[in-house]
């Protein structure tokens, strides 16, 4: 049993509660290499804010559960080296799929774990998520619920239809199960192609596609029943269209790739949501850095010659997240 704080990690408790009241979200970036626990910890040091870094079953399968735990406690190390005197460095399990998953991840060093028990029944899933609260509370971890199913696909969690959370199951939900947070369905989507063509419109000028509005009208009824609770959003990539357009430019083929615009979420991150999931916006700066690359110096064979460019272009994503979208700079 190894537990998070001799990791020099913390649980999210006081980070929601602080970005709440603040009017701001803090960033949940999945890491699966450790070129993005660089970005993703430069980044944070140099805006001053705290992170979410986050690790699904995909990265427990691609990079081993051990390994991973022992970057997050890199990472904590790295952010002192960089001169942070006092990171704030969440290690959450994101889309944790069972009791046995989570208790494992606590038991090695994780600060926070999500509970996905949102494909059963209203009675099933708070059942479940009880059960990892208890655990969870007993060490001092953070839990977070779900509430809705959103649609898309995500490492292996997928589902074709979405189901808006409903407002009037939040209260119950929350009072049975003690969560710390709750992830709500309001219209964002996994992955890379969050919207059909046929739900969106086209813009006429430019001919691209532009994605339905999130309900948030669904997000104010919650934040009514539960004032102040955090409010998690997951599949909340913009897909940024320069790299997407890179992409496509230097050989690759993401026809109609779109995202939730920063607008909506840069109002989403002023209300109760207090914690917003990105992944495939840095799945495509690094892939656009690595194309351009390849296509512009194709005798390049050195990994750390087309990964310092990837690297990069993470970075400057990540950045531009915590300022402009989700404002939790400055905040150490
Ligand atoms: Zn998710």
């Amino acid at each position: 049993m190894v537990s998070y704080k001799e990791l020099g990690l913390v649980n999210t408790k006081e980070m929601f509660a602080k970005a709440v009241k603040g009017g701001y979200a803090i960033p949940a970036f999945n890491f699966n290499t450790m070129e993005q626990m660089q970005a993703i910890v430069q980044a944070a040091v140099e805006t001053k804010s705290p992170v979410i870094m986050q690790v699904s079953k995909g990265a427990r399968k691609y990079a081993n559960p051990t390994i991973l735990r022992y970057m997050a406690q890199g990472a904590v190390e790295y952010a002192k080296e960089l001169g942070c005197a006092n990171p704030q460095i969440v290690l959450h399990l994101d889309h944790g799929d069972s009791f046995e998953t989570c208790k494992s991840c606590i038991d090695s060093g994780f600060s926070s774990v999500m509970i996905d028990g949102s494909h059963f029944s209203f009675e099933e899933n708070i059942k479940l998520t009880k059960e990892v609260v208890d655990y969870a509370h007993q060490h001092d971890v953070t839990v977070e619920a779900e509430l809705g199913v959103l649609a898309g696909v995500e490492d292996e969690v997928s589902a074709a239809e979405s189901h808006y959370t409903k407002p009037e199951e939040v209260i119950e939900f929350a009072t049975k199960t003690g969560c710390d947070s709750l992830a709500i369905s309001i219209g964002t989507s996994h992955g890379a192609y969050k919207f059909t063509r046929e739900q969106c419109t086209v813009d006429p000028e430019t001919g691209k596609l532009v994605p339905p509005p999130l309900a948030f009208d669904i997000l104010e009824a919650i934040e009514q029943k539960l004032p102040g609770f955090p409010i998690v959003l997951h599949g909340s990539s913009s897909v940024p269209q320069d790299e997407v357009d890179t992409i496509n430019k230097f050989g690759g083929k993401l026809p109609d790739a779109v995202g939730i615009p920063e607008s909506q979420l840069r109002k989403a991150a002023k209300s109760a949501v207090c914690k917003i999931n990105i992944d495939s916006d840095s799945r495509l700066a690094m892939t656009a850095a690595i194309r351009k690359h390849f296509a512009e110096k194709p005798g390049d064979f050195d990994p750390r010659q087309y990964l310092t460019p990837a690297r990069e272009n993470m970075k400057k994503m990540y950045i531009h997240k915590i300022i402009e979208v989700l404002g939790s700079n400055d905040k150490l």
